[in-house]
């Protein structure tokens, strides 16, 4: 089976993970300000929190923004779970806004007249989450404006789109239109720790509070116990925090990966390329995207979608389907959501498939996606 997304794993990132395998730590040691450290180089945000997943980040950004009960949280629900789930995990409540039928991505005519009903009702959301779909950045310049004028924090929901850029030029990460950037490090998207997350910020207080909820709660800082240690030995927890923390094998293995990030996104370009130019006479939509998207994903929409679907399936093709809209899911009934409240969502989802993307993808497998789709489509 060619799957949807695959990691790749050099000869280096192994070294780097024996290397710190041998070493006096293998959680808690230099690795994880490393891999931090680069983070911020690569994406210019001031502050990397480096986790155990995005989810954990996701998690803790939403805390850090003091959301809890009968906060409203607003996302887009063309996303993975997590990107929801945050917000229940503070006791929040969660909303969607449709998506864009162009990008795919939150709607921001849509996430605009939503403010402006919502305004009336008393329902402001205390915090966004934009998510760029496949790699493609929303329209962060807007939304941006948008919460100014109705006073709501951003969290970037980044988890496919490490080393993408906006539309202005400036990188993803660095946090420009936002409070909290997160990525994911799961091995389906850009770069790889196994598991792992990071949440990037330029705002002191956040990163501190963070860095806090990630590992119990727990302080070693003088500056910010309620009284001066008793004595070298002294901790103090401070706050209910998780242990979300990063191992430093991990963090090896993404400094390793980290440093052929472009090269990835460059063969990612390579063959969506390849795959706008064979499939562009073909009864389907194709995506659209920039030269500035990290391209996790490449989706296409056709009419019939399950046969198609099934006759690649059959075929040897791990094509996938990203994502069901997130207020489908069972866990989401209960909250009543109407589907018919988000048109472009719906039609999106009845007709998604995603193909295989990913760097290690060969020309030969990729001309064997493209054959077995004309002749799905054929039939
Ligand atoms: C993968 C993903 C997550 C969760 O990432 P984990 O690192 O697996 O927790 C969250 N949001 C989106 C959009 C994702 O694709």
């Amino acid at each position: 089976m060619i799957p949807y997304g695959r990691q790749d794993i050099q000869p280096e990132d192994i070294d780097a993970v024996l290397s710190v395998l041998q070493s006096d730590f293998l959680t808690q040691g230099e690795a994880v300000p490393r891999f931090e450290q680069a983070l911020c180089e690569l994406s210019g945000g001031q502050f990397a929190v480096a986790m155990n997943s995005a989810t954990s980040a996701l998690h803790v950004a939403c805390l850090a923004l003091g959301v809890g009960a009968g906060d409203w949280v607003w996302t887009s629900p063309n996303s993975f779970v997590a990107s929801a789930n945050c917000a229940l995990y503070c006791g929040a409540r969660v909303d969607f806004v449709d998506i864009d039928p162009q990008t795919l991505n939150m709607s921001v005519s849509a996430l605009a007249e939503k403010l402006k009903l919502s305004a009336g009702k008393n329902q402001l959301p205390k915090v966004v989450i934009p998510v760029h779909f496949a790699g493609q950045a929303c329209d962060m310049a807007a939304i941006k404006k948008l919460a100014d004028e109705y006073g709501f924090a951003i969290i970037e929901d980044a988890s496919h789109a490490i080393g993408g850029r906006y539309a202005s030029g400036e990188k993803i990460g660095a946090c420009c239109y936002s409070d909290i950037t997160v990525f994911s490090f799961h091995p389906v998207k850009i770069v790889t720790t196994a598991e792992g997350g990071a949440a990037l910020t330029n705002r002191a207080d956040l990163a501190e509070k963070m860095r806090l909820l990630r590992s119990h709660g727990v302080t070693r800082d003088a500056n910010l116990m309620t009284q001066a240690p008793d004595g070298a030995w002294y901790y103090q927890q401070i706050d209910l925090g998780f242990n979300y923390r990063m191992t430093d094998l991990q963090a090896a293995l993404g400094c390793s990966q980290l440093r052929r990030l472009d090269a990835y996104i460059a063969k990612r370009h390579e063959i969506a390329v390849r795959y706008m130019d064979a499939l562009q006479d073909l009864p389907l939509t194709l995506p659209s995207f920039d030269a500035a998207s990290a391209l996790h994903l490449f989706v296409v929409q056709v009419e019939e979608r399950k046969r198609v679907f099934d006759a690649l399936r059959a075929a040897g093709i791990g094509v996938n389907v990203h994502y069901m809209p997130i207020y489908r899911q069972p866990f989401y009934q209960r909250f009543g959501f109407s589907p018919a409240d988000f048109p472009h969502a719906e039609h999106y989802y009845a007709r998604a498939i995603s193909l295989p993307i990913f760097p290690k993808l060969s020309a030969g497998n990729q001309e064997k996606v493209i054959l077995e789709l004309k002749k799905a489509l054929s039939a």
